[in-house]
């Protein structure tokens, strides 16, 4: 195979198999095994042609540089982890939201994003003080549930969930 195809060939399943919107740096790292050499200046390249393509598609977060990933797939949201700036997938929808727009307003789309710490930075910030419960604790983190959803969507803007997301973690145990 031509140099320039395989490159492309394997930043395209970089892509396709990481589930989550990545950075071109994140690309270059996962796809640096497959291809050595492989430099930034060549993914940037690269993910141009794939988005001239249609293959691949832009992931804007406000006031953050552009991820990309795969253009086959359905409907979903995203999370962002404000500790380590990974975006991830939510493969969940809070729906229609036609009733959030003022009277005589069409809801046409809508983009929804979270903000909180993933189950990664949840672990490691829970690990490092106590050595108490730290699994437990990681867990309630990990999960993005729809009321943090809901939250974040009513305000019409990327609001950080992590407030809501740490009030209902906080709540006495019975
Ligand atoms: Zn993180
Ligand atoms: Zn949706």
């Amino acid at each position: 195979m031509e140099r320039s195809t395989r490159q492309r060939s394997a930043i395209r399943t970089v892509i396709d198999v990481a589930g989550r919107p990545l950075s071109p740096q994140e690309v270059l790292d996962a796809a640096q095994g497959e291809v050595p050499g492989l430099s930034l200046a060549t993914v940037y390249r690269n993910l141009k042609q794939l988005l001239e393509a249609g293959e691949i598609q832009t992931v804007s977060l406000p006031g953050d540089s552009p991820r990309y990933e795969s253009a086959h797939h359905d409907h979903h949201h995203h999370f962002q982890c404000q500790d380590c700036g990974r975006v991830f997938d939510i493969h969940a929808c809070p729906g229609d939201m036609a009733q959030l727009a003022p009277k005589g307003f069409t809801v046409a789309s809508h983009e929804l994003t979270l903000y909180g710490r993933c189950a990664d930075c949840g672990a490691a910030k829970k690990a490092a003080p106590k050595r108490v419960a730290a699994k437990t604790t990681a867990v309630k983190l990990a999960a993005p549930k729809t009321s943090t959803t809901r939250a974040a969507a009513s305000t019409g803007t990327a609001a950080p969930a992590r407030t809501a997301a740490r009030a209902r973690t906080a709540k006495p145990r019975a």
